[in-house]
């Protein structure tokens, strides 16, 4: 679909998948003004398939519209967008099989202009990808590498938003990462390096020696993940006490040291609930547990993967059905 200040939001279809003929001007390429969201529809065993919580993908659009100075895309567009491109071609929904299609709807600056000003043309457009496994491993723990020199998103910046610009900040930390056998890079706030944020891609959690479970509190610099805000319910409803407060750098160092901290988790719509084990740095690194996929984690990821596929109630009411 496109916009224009003058006719609002028009021309909204599904066309085959193919490229974007750009401009070498286009503001995008230059300025970066750019957003997107990331979520999944889901086949069940039945052959119905369902949206987990998209009106939440449709709200962050909104917010990080306003922030990247992007029109407003109305919850009915965003959620007309979602459901025509899982139907237009149900290819990937396999007979009585469950599996999931990954969403990626994206908006950016498409006029044609140099100058640092809010594009007065905007595309947005939904791809689909059916997805795999988002480490090659399956759920095995995986190995975590500490930013020392770089942080994500700094207060007042875009940090909360889910902008282009957010990533290519965390490409150079995240190729460090992947130098030092890590799978993600863990960011902590731009002011003190003391806090920290989350991963290079998802949201962190901490699971302590009292069963208590503990994740980073959403700081304005933070992405507000779907994933991290279901857990702090599914969490709650498997019986954990739930907090949301800043997190140390010394406190996960240490905590999985001597054992305060028993199971460290990270999640998101591509990495479900993922373990983490050890935490690596420029000299050290400091294991959680016995470096395994621990008994919360993997109680948490069942119960999430267990309610999307299907298989288990929806108390709260977040599956959305598509056909
Ligand atoms: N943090 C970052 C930086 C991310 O890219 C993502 C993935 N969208 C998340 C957290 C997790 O968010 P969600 O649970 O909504 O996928």
């Amino acid at each position: 679909a496109e916009w224009t200040p003058d006719s609002g939001w028009r021309d909204a279809r599904v066309v085959p998948y193919g490229p974007l003929s750009i401009d070498p001007a286009t503001a995008v390429l230059h300025y970066a003004q750019e957003i997107f969201e990331g979520l999944k529809a889901y086949s069940h065993a039945d052959g119905s398939v369902w949206l987990f919580r998209p009106e939440e993908n449709a709200a962050r659009l909104r917010r990080s519209a306003h922030r990247l100075a992007l029109p407003e895309l109305p919850d009915e567009w965003f959620l007309g967008s979602i459901r025509d491109l899982v139907t237009a071609d149900r290819a990937w929904v396999p007979h009585g099989g469950e599996t999931s299609l990954y969403l990626r709807p994206f908006m950016f600056a498409s006029e044609v202009f140099l100058g640092v000003r809010p594009s007065k043309h905007v595309t947005y457009s939904v791809i689909a990808s059916p997805a795999g496994a988002y480490f090659p491993g399956g759920v095995r723990p995986v190995s975590i590498w500490l930013s020392s020199d770089y942080s994500r998103a700094a207060s007042g910046g875009t940090g909360a938003a889910k902008c282009g610009g957010n990533y290519a900040a965390s490409l150079l930390p995240q190729q460090e990462a992947i130098d030092n056998g890590c799978a993600q890079v863990a960011f902590l706030d731009a002011e003190k390096h003391r806090w920290v944020e989350e991963l290079g891609g998802m949201n962190l959690y901490f699971v302590q020696s009292d069963g208590s479970i503990v994740t980073p509190e959403l700081t304005g610099s933070i992405l507000e993940g779907i994933t991290r805000d279901s857990i702090l319910q599914i969490a709650r409803d498997l019986g954990h006490e739930v907090v949301e407060r800043r997190v140390s750098i010394d406190e996960w160092r240490d905590g999985t040291a001597d054992g305060t901290i028993t199971e460290v988790f990270a999640c998101g719509t591509a990495a479900v609930v993922t373990p983490v084990g050890a935490l690596k740095w420029d000299g050290g690194q400091a294991v959680a547990g016995d470096g395994e996929a621990g008994k919360v984690t993997m109680d948490v990821r069942s119960a999430l993967v267990d309610l999307q596929y299907g298989r288990a109630d929806d108390p709260h009411g977040w599956m959305r059905q598509v056909v």
